[in-house]
């Protein structure tokens, strides 16, 4: 290849759409990665027994199938195939009773009962206003929003705190509960604002688009971005961990898929003081204990409902989860932890050999902590799920150190990059209109460390390339 217009280093889903986009445009890119496979946080391993595919960070994808720039490219063509479970979310409660997100709005709210209407009030105008308004949420604040009125009554509500919110409007743990698991994604104190917009965000996108799992795993997601970046002259080199912007090619853009302290220690004085001082001034929130289980069959739920939807909250009452939520933000290990259970096998048999299912698992714990949570997630599925623990025949345990091992940007294990608080909601990683962009001309972040942040969306690359693309006509 001869001179590159664009190098990204590390082929996370942010980083490979920033590639795919730059190369659709007509430029030649390189991406460089660490590890020996693309995909980042969408990297799916066998991680227990032979022809078992977990995934080993990301698993549900309301925000991949959402999200303007993943819906923008041919992925299907590229062997990208979403699998929608028959209801999107369950919230298992005890005496075997569950709350669940259907598609409809309106079954949801029957079977919320005297929360029901609470829920539809809630819910119904964000609906009604279909992906324009989480579209206006994923842009930069640069671009005027298509349904102003939509998004303003949507700012109102969402940025206040959740628990609030749904201790004012739900009476039923039924309401409470399914709320505040949605909210909880956030890994913020629910006390905190804007963790109803959390909340709202991802019920609302289970109306929409569902909580699909990528047929054969997560890793899908970046094979067909690897795929479709080659298809348009892109190149992909894994096993090469970069530890200075000077071991890379020369090119007229650089693009970190990296956290701001990653990008400290790779661009160094490079940086001038000030940037640099403010990139380490930001925060990473909790960590996460994840578990995966191979098993000799589906999880035994209580509650019937719970077995028709992949994604399966765990942590009972709106009280308890915050509770939860809350010790972790104050340094502490929850002794019933929210644990966020995903059953993929149900509903996509490519990924275990008949017989045997997959369960993926995690709990927030706070950053870098060294604490083994196995036992107590265990002991909260078995809760909802008794006879659960028999049915186990191997299980992987990844704490904080294990999650950073495996992708250099889960510091002190959070998935994140970095506290998604109302502070680095605006400030993602400095203040300004164009984050994306550095002091250093050419330099770039593409990362979740950017707007709109965390999760499988590819809108922090995507809008990372359009500021290259904007600089270099
Ligand atoms: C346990 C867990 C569960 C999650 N669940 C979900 C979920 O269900 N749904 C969802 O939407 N999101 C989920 N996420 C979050 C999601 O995975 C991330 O938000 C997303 O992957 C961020 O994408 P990214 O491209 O910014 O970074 P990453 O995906 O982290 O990619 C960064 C890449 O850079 C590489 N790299 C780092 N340093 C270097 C270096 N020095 N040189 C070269 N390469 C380097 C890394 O190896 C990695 O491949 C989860 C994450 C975890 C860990």
């Amino acid at each position: 290849m001869a001179e590159l217009d664009a190098v990204v280093v590390g082929a996370g889903p942010n980083g490979l759409v920033a590639a795919v986009t730059l190369a659709m445009a007509g430029r030649r890119v390189l991406v460089v990665e660490a590890a020996d496979r693309a995909g980042g946080g969408t990297r799916s391993v066998e991680l227990t027994l032979p022809g078992v595919v977990h995934d080993v960070c990301s698993a549900v994808h309301p925000l991949g199938l959402a999200s303007p720039a993943l819906r923008s490219l041919p992925l299907a063509g590229h062997g990208l195939r979403w699998v929608q479970p028959e209801v999107p979310l369950a919230h298992v409660l005890d005496g075997g009773r569950a709350a669940l997100l259907h598609r409809s709005l309106d079954e949801t709210a029957e079977g919320l009962g005297a929360d029901g209407s609470a829920y539809r009030r809630l819910l119904a105008p964000l609906v009604a206003s279909g992906l324009d308004l989480s579209d206006g949420l994923l842009a930069p604040l640069t671009v005027p929003p298509r349904h102003p009125v939509a998004l303003a009554r949507f700012g109102h509500r969402g940025v206040r705190s959740a628990a609030a919110l749904a201790r004012r409007r739900f009476r039923t743990d039924e309401g409470g509960g399914l709320f505040a698991g949605l909210a909880a994604h956030s890994i913020l104190s629910l006390e905190e604002p804007v963790t109803a917009g959390y909340g709202l965000l991802l019920g609302m996108l289970g109306h929409l688009v569902g909580w699909p799992v990528a047929e054969g795993g997560s890793q899908r997601i970046a094979d067909a971005l690897v795929s479709l970046l080659r298809a348009h002259g892109g190149r992909v080199e894994c096993g090469r961990r970069i530890a200075s912007l000077d071991e890379l090619p020369r090119a007229r853009a650089v693009l970190l898929d990296l956290t701001p302290r990653q990008v400290v220690a790779l661009a160094g004085d490079r940086l001038p003081a000030r940037y640099r001082r403010r990139l380490a001034r930001f925060g990473y929130g909790p960590g996460v204990h994840k578990v995966d289980w191979a098993l000799d069959g589906p999880i035994p739920w209580a509650a019937p409902g719970a077995a028709r939807a992949a994604t399966v909250h765990v942590g009972g009452s709106l009280a308890e989860v915050a509770a939860a939520e809350e010790a972790v933000q104050r340094g502490g290990h929850p002794q019933r932890p929210f644990v966020l259970v995903v059953q993929p096998s149900a509903f996509d048999p490519s990924r275990a050999p008949a017989g045997v299912h997959v369960g993926w698992a995690y709990c927030h714990v706070p950053n870098g902590s060294t604490v083994d949570l196995t036992e107590r997630i265990e002991a909260q599925v078995e809760r909802f799920a008794p006879g659960f623990r028999d049915r186990i025949l191997v299980r992987h345990v990844m704490g904080p150190a294990a999650m950073q091992r495996h992708d250099e940007n889960y510091v002190g294990g959070d998935i994140n990059g970095g506290r998604a608080d109302l502070r680095q909601f605006v400030a993602r990683p400095v203040p300004g209109l164009h984050p994306w962009r550095t002091p250093v001309e050419g330099l770039y972040l593409c990362s979740s460390s950017t707007p709109p942040g965390g999760g499988v969306h590819g809108m922090c690359g995507w809008h990372a390339a359009q500021e290259v693309l904007r600089g270099d006509p």
